[in-house]
């Protein structure tokens, strides 16, 4: 059965796409089965993995409003399989920012991803889910199917202080949603050690959450920044840059975390 796992923060431009998207080529990477949900309406995640959100024939919307599977709206990305990064890809576009309001009336509306997730679960080891910035009925969405949350942020100042929410709604879904829910931890991106600041809240983060601060850092690089453009993963795009080398380290640094649970 696979592991799910949700990448939120509800800051914006923290890394969660950048991070989803690199974990999925990372894990496809060493021979996992991976299916990347992108639950954004803004499909970043989704043109990341080299997939069109504008020609997307079946999207995220349809299987929250229930009008299709995960199964018949999945689709896979030829030029990430033919690199060997191949991940399956549940893509976003605008049309999920109705998804809000359309299920309103729904019943059991922050459910609607976990009852189509089982369907699908047996297909894959992990399954990542790129959240949006916000702590909305599409990221509650994500939380109540998924096992646990990653989360990406950058070692500044304000960083502290909106971690504080999200650790506060993930400790409501857990007591009233979804028992399973953990923090898996806390990853640390986009950093420069010449930063003192950084330096300082990177310290301050290890003494206040230890061990669920992963230890692999992701760096401030310009390679991970330009791969978007060309549809690609990080990891894809120029294997050998150090951000992609971070992220291939993160996927088996998870691996190595998860062996031990
Ligand atoms: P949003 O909240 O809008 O969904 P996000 O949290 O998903 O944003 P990303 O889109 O992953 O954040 O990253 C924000 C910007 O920072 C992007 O332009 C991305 O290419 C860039 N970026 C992410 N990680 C790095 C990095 N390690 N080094 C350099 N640039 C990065
Ligand atoms: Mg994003």
């Amino acid at each position: 059965m696979a592991r799910i796992f949700c990448v939120a923060n509800q800051k914006g431009g923290v890394g969660k796409t950048t991070t989803t998207v690199n974990l999925a080529a990372g894990l496809a990477r060493v021979g996992k089965k991976v299916l990347m949900a992108d639950l954004d309406p803004q499909g970043n995640a989704t043109m990341g993995s080299g997939v069109d959100k504008r020609q997307l024939p079946h999207s995220i919307y349809d299987v929250l409003l229930g009008s299709c599977g995960i199964a018949q709206a999945r689709v896979t990305s030829e030029k990430l399989a033919s690199a060997g990064f191949g991940y399956d890809i549940l893509g976003a576009n605008r049309e999920l920012a109705g998804a809000e309001v359309e299920l309103v009336a729904v019943e059991r509306r922050e459910r609607r991803l976990r009852e189509a997730i089982v369907a699908v679960e047996a297909d894959y080891d992990f399954i990542l889910i790129d959240c949006p910035p916000a702590l909305s009925l599409l990221t509650l969405n994500g939380l109540c199917c998924a096992h646990g949350v990653i989360v990406p942020m950058q070692c500044e100042y304000f960083a502290l202080e909106g971690l504080t929410d999200l650790v506060n709604t993930i400790k409501q879904v857990r007591a009233n949603m979804n028992k399973e829910l953990a923090v898996i931890g806390l990853l640390r991106v986009m950093f420069d050690p010449r930063i003192t600041l950084q330096q300082q809240v990177s310290e301050q983060l290890k003494s206040h959450f230890a061990e669920k601060v992963f230890d692999t850092v992701i760096p401030r690089n310009v390679r991970l920044a330009e791969a978007p453009s060309y549809g690609l993963p990080g990891l894809v795009f120029d294997p050998a840059s150090k951000g992609a080398q971070a992220y291939l380290a993160f996927a088996n640094e998870l691996v190595a975390r998860l062996a031990t649970l």
